[in-house]
């Protein structure tokens, strides 16, 4: 598949620069409001990493295809609702978007907690939720202690600016308080976001184009 040809052969190329291992990135396909047509392209192409923003979208589009592919790595992208927790757990592999007490509260409850990225509200931006960034220390002590599985952290930065000061910021957050993954990068910065050491860059419209 071209579009993802050329995302990793860029992805390749952004690690390389920063002496990295390219391996070392993973690269999440963000299929929200893309339909099943548009997905199966790239899991004939051998890709497993996909990314959805909301519960009830993922429940229609991927068991089916979870069932064909059972290697798939769903990951939510999406600001989740605490009273959606469980459902998405259910069909989630991966939460980028923990970013709340009371959802933190909702996943320590369940038997088989998925492995969650803190998100953080690096622009200052309520309504794309994230944690306020003086909330760390205490809120990274509380997922250690419900024993949640730690992936890493996650920034989206503020549209319209430079993101590298972000995604340095996010890196050196990381850094500090020992948290090893970095889910930053998107459609327009991955390259950027690569070089200032994402471990998961998330992209939609460079792989599915735009559409709704
Ligand atoms: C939609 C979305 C993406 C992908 O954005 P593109 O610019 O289309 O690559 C990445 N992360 C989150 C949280 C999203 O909602």
């Amino acid at each position: 598949m071209e579009e993802l040809d050329q995302v990793k052969e860029k992805i390749a190329r952004a690690a390389r620069r920063a002496g990295r291992d390219p391996q070392d990135v993973t690269l999440v396909a963000v299929s929200k409001r893309h339909d099943v047509d548009a997905i199966r392209p790239l899991l004939d192409a051998g890709h497993r990493d996909f990314g959805e923003n909301r519960v009830q979208e993922a429940q229609e589009k991927w068991p089916a295809l979870k069932a064909e592919f059972p290697d798939v790595r769903l990951h939510m992208v999406g600001q989740l609702q605490s009273n959606k927790a469980a459902d998405a757990a259910e069909i989630f592999d991966v939460i980028h978007s923990l970013d709340r007490n009371s959802l933190l509260k909702e996943l320590a409850k369940l038997d088989t907690k998925p492995a969650c990225y803190i998100q953080l509200d690096v622009g200052e931006e309520e309504q794309k939720g994230g944690l306020p960034l003086s909330q760390l220390v205490a809120f990274h002590a509380k997922v250690k202690d419900a024993a949640i599985p730690l992936a890493g952290l996650m920034a989206m930065p503020p549209q319209g600016v430079e993101a590298s000061p972000f995604f340095a910021l996010t890196a050196e957050l990381a850094r500090r308080h020992g948290i090893a993954g970095l889910s930053m990068g998107m459609s327009g910065d991955y390259e950027e976001a690569i070089m200032l050491g994402a471990t998961v860059v998330r992209i939609g419209t460079a792989l599915f184009g735009t559409r709704n």
